[in-house]
């Protein structure tokens, strides 16, 4: 008698399994479900992710299919797919992240732009060497408050080659993460990393210290308000693969958002030289609240609310008069 044919064994393919985990995280309701699965699959395999679509029939081995079973149940149990490959990307560039820091946002890049454009366009901040492009920032000092993986004064430091950037915080844990990302990029020379609450190390600097001398403070603060943290509305309920696994204390911003928010607007524009900008991160539902704080400092004057990427208001401008 003829034996049934048995079905052949499925290879995993680097596209079978883009394919497997896709659909999972797609049926988990997890964010960018596709660009999860190739970060997996990209770290796993040791290659950049556009290699998963030049080499699609690649076989994996199974000590491969194993590590991506494990990181897949791990993701599908909200562990954030950046903290599991160990890297978050921030201004088109890479950074090490883990769950000392937060992981970057797309919505933190506002800042970072509005600070390149300012410089580009205002006298005295930066264009002082022509239009040799390594000059671009030469005398400009930049505070970045909170810094945590050091996204935001990294970017500024690696897109402003000649400016200095201070950046705080008040975790020895997050100053090392931002050390390696300094290293990384190559701007180390051009940071000092200084560690404590806020905008207090500023008053430790050599150059910071004599109030007046930045051209820019920037700052992404924790500021998630108590109800939002608290709420199980799934419109603002705080997503649980940040409330599981990113660091509480770089998150939580007091009942109304505002405790970092508040200092920083009316203490730092005193450290801002005259023109110099102020630029710091809030949740959207509290902008309003946060303009009022800024324009209600006599430090400043026009006071504006930068949109994100998603259109929601995020970024607080104040100009040190
Ligand atoms: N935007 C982050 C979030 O909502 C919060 C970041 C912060 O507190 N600085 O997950």
């Amino acid at each position: 008698m003829p034996q049934p044919q048995a079905t052949p064994p499925k290879t995993w393919t680097t596209r079978a399994l883009l394919a497997w985990m896709k659909d999972a995280f797609v049926k988990a309701d997890l964010d960018s479900p596709q660009l999860c699965a190739e970060m997996l699959v990209a770290h796993v395999l040791g290659c950049e992710r556009l290699k998963l679509y030049t080499e699609p029939d690649r076989p994996a081995s199974p000590l491969e299919r194993q590590s991506l079973r494990e990181l897949t149940a791990r993701a599908l149990k909200d562990e954030p797919v950046q903290y599991l490959v160990g890297e978050g990307w921030f201004f088109s560039m890479p950074f090490h992240v883990d769950k000392r820091v937060l992981i970057p946002r797309p919505a933190t890049a506002t800042i970072v732009e509005h600070v390149l454009q300012h410089a580009r366009a205002t006298p005295g901040f930066g264009r002082d060497g022509g239009n040799d492009s390594k000059a671009f920032g030469a005398g400009v000092l930049i505070a970045d408050v909170c810094t945590g993986s050091g996204c935001v004064g990294v970017a500024l430091a690696k897109h402003m080659p000649a400016a200095h950037v201070i950046a705080t915080d008040i975790s020895p844990d997050a100053l090392e993460v931002a050390k390696e990302n300094a290293e990384r990029h190559k701007v180390a020379d051009r940071m000092d990393l200084l560690r404590g609450h806020m905008l207090d190390p500023l008053d430790e600097h050599p150059v910071a210290k004599a109030k007046g001398s930045l051209h820019y403070l920037v700052s992404n603060p924790p500021y998630i308000p108590d109800d939002e943290w608290d709420s199980t509305d799934p419109e603002t309920a705080v997503q649980a693969n940040v409330k599981g696994f990113e660091p509480t204390i770089a998150l939580r911003g007091g009942a109304d958002g505002l405790d970092f928010v508040r200092p920083l607007l009316a203490e730092g524009p005193v450290h801002l030289r005259r023109g110099g900008l102020l630029l710091v991160e809030v949740a959207a539902s509290r902008a309003n609240e946060a303009k009022a704080l800024a324009q209600a400092n006599p430090l400043v004057e026009a006071v504006t609310v930068l949109k994100d990427i998603e259109g929601h208001p995020r970024t607080i401008v104040a100009r040190r008069k």
